[in-house]
């Protein structure tokens, strides 16, 4: 999205570089995402919008959709593909291919509605997988977990009065996008958290909220909105997180989903902007996640 812009692809070369410098990339098999179908697509985003983001892209240069928010050339490429990755990804988990997965993407996704792109969001990839669990794979009910920073306001607004899914969230509060107090319900678990709350206030949230509506819910695949924006040096908010915490919350996803889902998990990059804290986080959330 241009120079100075910090959803860059730097990211993901942190991700890499922190995979190989842990060595848990032995734990892993890599899978390249294909590009989701526009059928896929249409199961959370309306064809106009679909439509009307291919008409935008440019040949060269940037169209700002909001603010903060561009598309340039490869930005739609890169989407198609983002959420590509969950499609294959809850296909290998399903099919038993693969224990669990974690899809390392960019653009993120959980701030596009189902008619909007907004903060570096274009298709809602989290919602674009968890829709293809229920239509495609035929599953009843499956939740969307999201501890990134920021409220994930377009799976509130694609799920909100689909009563086959269960969101729980953690976010800063009052902050960017400044949704997710009053759409709270049994099926949108959303905890907000004053800028400063750290370990202690989010593993409060998690055990007193999270988990009891998860247990009740009984999910039978959980999706994660893996955003890592909420760390302590994370410049991009002012939530607290520590990478012990990071572990922790897979931990409480994975014994949720050994419960309940055959242990079915596919976590999806969303914020983190500091590229060391990034892959620092990252390496505490893959190394539960593979257990
Ligand atoms: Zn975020």
């Amino acid at each position: 999205m241009g120079q100075g812009h910090p959803e860059r692809p730097e990211r993901l070369l942190a991700i890499d570089e922190k995979l190989l410098a842990s060595r848990l990339d032995y734990l892993v098999v890599r899978a390249e995402a294909p590009a989701a179908t526009r059928e896929q697509l249409l199961r959370v985003h309306d064809a106009a919008y679909v439509d009307a983001l291919e008409r935008l892209a440019p040949g060269e240069g940037l169209t700002w959709l909001d603010p903060d928010t561009a598309l340039g050339p490869g930005t739609l490429p890169a989407a198609y593909r983002a959420a590509g990755a969950g499609i294959l990804a809850t296909d290998l988990v399903i099919a038993r291919r693969a224990e669990s997965a974690f899809c390392s993407v960019r653009p993120p996704g959980h701030h596009a509605e189902r008619t909007r792109a907004m903060g570096f969001c274009f298709f809602n990839n989290v919602a674009v997988a968890a829709a293809h669990a229920l239509e495609r794979h035929g599953l009843r009910r499956v939740a969307i977990v999201d501890f990134d920073v920021h409220h994930g306001n377009g799976t509130e607004d694609i799920f909100r009065d689909d009563s086959r899914v269960l969101m729980v969230s953690t976010f800063q509060h009052p902050f960017y996008p400044g949704s997710g107090v009053e759409g709270r319900s049994e099926r949108m678990v959303n905890v907000p958290l004053p800028a400063g709350a750290g370990s202690a206030e989010f593993r409060a949230a998690v055990t007193e909220e999270w988990l009891p509506a998860l247990e009740r819910f009984a999910p039978q695949m959980l999706f994660v909105s893996a955003g890592f924006d909420a760390h302590r040096d994370d410049g991009m908010a002012m939530l607290c997180l520590r990478e012990p915490d990071y572990a922790w919350v897979t931990q409480q996803v994975r014994t949720v989903a050994a419960r309940h889902a055959e242990g079915r998990i596919v976590s999806m990059l969303e914020g983190g902007y500091d590229l060391g804290v990034l892959g620092r986080c990252f390496a505490a959330h893959l190394e539960q996640l593979a257990g």
